[in-house]
C-alpha cells in the first residue's frame, strides 16, 4: 500500500534540488500508478525482469532507475529504456554496458557504486579503486557511457555516527571528481538513513518502505 501523504511530505521537505527515486521493487504496478498520479516520475527497481515487465505496463514518461546488482548478460535488455544505472560495481560490467549501448546506438547514464560499508554483502568499488578509476579514466574506452556520479549504501547499523562517517567518505570522493568529470548525482540515502545522507551532501535518495510501506 502506497502512503501518498509520506510521498508528498518527503517531496516537499527535500525540495527541487534533490531527486527522489521511489523504490518500487516487489510492489505491484497499481502502487506505482498511484505514486505516478501524485506526480512521482522516478522509480527504482533491483531486478531486470521485474523492471522490464513494469516498464511495459506503465506510462512511458517514467524515469526507470536500476539500483540492484546487474548481471552482464542482462544489460542488453535494459539499455533501450533505462534512465540511470546506479549499480555499476565492476569494470567488466561497465565495459559490457558500453558494448551493448554502442550496438544499440545509445548513450547510457551510469553511477559507479562504491562500497563504503564494511558489510560483506555489499557490491561496489572500494574508495581506493574509485580514485584509481577516475584519475586514469580514458573516455575513448567508454564512448557510449555518460558518467553521472556515484552511489553508495551505508552499513545496516543503528549507529548514526558510523553511517555519517561512511556517507562523508563518499561525498569526499564525489566532491574531488565532480568538476573534472562533470558529475551530477550523489545517490545515497534510503528510508532509514536519508536524513543523514542529505546532511552529508546527497542529492539523490532512494526510498522504498517510507513510500510504499513494508516489503
Ligand atoms: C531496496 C533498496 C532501497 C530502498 O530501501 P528502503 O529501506 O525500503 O528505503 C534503496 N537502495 C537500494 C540499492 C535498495 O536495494
Amino acid at each position: 500500500m502506497i502512503i501518498p501523504s509520506n510521498l508528498l511530505n518527503i517531496s516537499k521537505d527535500i525540495g527541487p534540488d534533490v531527486t527522489l527515486v521511489a523504490v518500487s521493487k516487489t510492489k505491484p504496478v497499481e502502487d506505482i500508478k498511484t505514486a505516478y498520479d501524485f506526480g512521482q516520475r522516478n522509480f527504482g527497481e533491483n531486478k531486470v525482469q521485474e523492471l522490464i515487465k513494469k516498464s511495459e505496463e506503465l506510462p512511458n514518461d517514467i524515469n526507470w532507475h536500476m539500483i540492484g546488482h546487474l548481471q552482464r548478460n542482462k544489460v542488453k535488455y535494459i539499455v533501450p529504456f533505462i534512465h540511470l544505472i546506479h549499480s555499476v560495481d565492476s569494470l567488466r560490467l561497465l565495459k559490457e554496458i558500453n558494448k551493448q549501448a554502442k550496438k544499440q546506438l545509445k548513450k547510457v547514464n551510469v553511477l559507479i557504486q562504491v562500497d563504503i560499508s564494511n558489510d560483506d554483502s555489499k557490491f561496489g568499488f572500494s574508495l581506493f579503486e574509485i580514485n584509481d578509476l577516475f584519475e586514469k579514466i580514458n573516455y575513448d574506452d567508454y564512448q557510449n557511457i555518460l558518467f553521472k556520479g556515484l552511489m553508495g549504501m551505508a552499513s545496516f547499523t543503528s549507529n548514526k555516527e558510523i553511517i555519517r562517517k561512511q556517507f562523508n567518505s563518499l561525498n569526499n570522493v564525489f566532491q574531488k571528481f565532480k568538476k573534472r568529470h562533470s558529475f551530477e548525482y550523489l545517490s545515497m540515502g534510503m528510508s532509514g538513513d536519508y536524513i543523514i545522507a542529505l546532511e552529508c551532501g546527497s542529492n539523490m535518495i532512494r526510498l522504498g518502505s517510507n513510500i510504499f510501506g513494508k516489503r
